[in-house]
């Protein structure tokens, strides 16, 4: 702390990113990342903006990219809205979105940055705790409210909520913005962008990062009714002229056109995440039912922390929480078929050494 600082910076609570290891031998499924890599049509885009465009400032409306994404969806342009990884977009949103004196709704527990963009905008807000099978129950989002968000599916457990149990939710609740947050929607769920024409409430915020392997570019985008886009576009333009840089334009704007490449890939995590759910319920695991790229599991007698641990001798990482109701979980990236099989070959050694 510092005298130059203001009350504000002071009590600030930062959200703390998952570990980005030195080391590069380490079996890496602590942060969700995408093992088959980019499209190469996004990766030759990428590399014709290095080549040829970088004198040159990018698109003050990323045009190219929002067309991508609304041709992909089926929306206009006007309704979509592109920013530096859905977290800068989320922010944005909590800032000019959810500022309405009433508290904001959402899960206990979900996204851990939610509390800390509320603690950076002084939004009041109220934690709804899950079901007990770690399930979001519409019927506790019936109160006032000054918006209401959550990831579908949810983070870190890997829930989906069904798009009827959505469109419900927004019947509820039509007077503060519902945000449906999607940064893992492509790996089991249906996306809530096809009822964004009908409800001028609801916004569907996603990422590149993830389904599109591009967590290093950092784009983030969300589509909504283009009032709500609007309001994005007047704060992102307050902090910054650009919405993104030329490579990320154009990088992202090919991974989406780019829709064999993307089904491919995100099919072999489907398939990945299957089979290592059934080896990890053989080794004594209970498994939530994930519809991300993610694993939120327990195992019935092993303690979390120590697992982590133990898989961090074989070097292997992954995420353990410290957190109420999920400090006995960890969540498991599902990685190439190589790094799924060494932390199941971590795993059986762990649990089968004495305790
Ligand atoms: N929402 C959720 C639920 C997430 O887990 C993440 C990834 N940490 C994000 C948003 C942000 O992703 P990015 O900023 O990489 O787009």
């Amino acid at each position: 702390m510092s005298k130059f600082w203001s009350p504000f910076v002071k009590d600030l609570v930062p959200y703390v990113p998952g570990e980005q290891p030195k080391l590069t031998n380490l079996v890496k499924l602590n942060t969700n990342e995408n093992p088959y890599g980019p499209s190469p049509r996004a990766i030759a885009a990428m590399q014709t903006e290095l080549n040829d465009n970088l004198r040159l400032y990018p698109d003050p409306n990323g045009e190219r990219l929002k067309r991508a994404v609304a041709d992909y969806y089926g929306v206009q342009p006007a309704q979509v809205f592109v920013g530096n990884g859905s977290d800068e977009v989320l922010a944005h949103a909590f800032y000019g979105l959810f500022q309405h004196g009433k508290p904001l709704l959402f899960p206990d527990v979900s996204y851990s940055f939610y509390p800390v963009y509320c603690g950076l905008y002084g939004i009041a807000y109220e934690a709804v705790a899950l079901d007990e099978q770690f399930q979001i129950n519409v019927a506790d989002y019936a109160r006032p409210n000054g918006g209401i968000i959550f990831p579908n599916p949810n983070a870190p457990t890997g829930r989906l909520l069904a798009l009827d149990a959505i469109e419900r939710l927004l019947q509820a609740n039509t007077d503060s913005v519902v945000l449906v947050d999607e940064a893992y929607i492509d790996f089991g769920g249906t996306t809530a962008i096809s009822l964004v024409d009908r409800y001028p409430n609801l916004l569907v915020t996603q990422t590149l990062s993830k389904s599109r392997s591009l967590a290093g570019l950092r784009v983030g985008l969300a589509v909504g009714h283009p009032d709500l886009i609007e309001a994005l576009e007047r704060i992102k333009n307050s902090f910054n002229s650009y919405p993104l840089d030329r490579v990320a334009i154009a990088g992202a704007a090919a991974a989406f056109e780019d829709r064999d490449y993307f089904e491919r890939s995100r099919q072999q995590v489907i398939v990945s995440r299957e089979s290592v759910s059934s080896a990890l319920q053989e080794l004594g695991f209970e498994v939530l039912p994930s519809a991300a790229n993610f694993i939120f599991a327990r195992h019935s007698q092993r303690d979390a922390a120590e697992l982590a641990a133990g898989l961090r001798e074989h070097g292997v990482i992954v995420r353990h929480f410290k957190q109420p109701r999920i400090d006995q979980f960890l969540r498991i990236t599902i990685g190439a078929p190589e790094q799924n099989q060494a932390l199941l070959d971590a795993l059986r050694g762990i649990v089968s050494s004495p305790e």
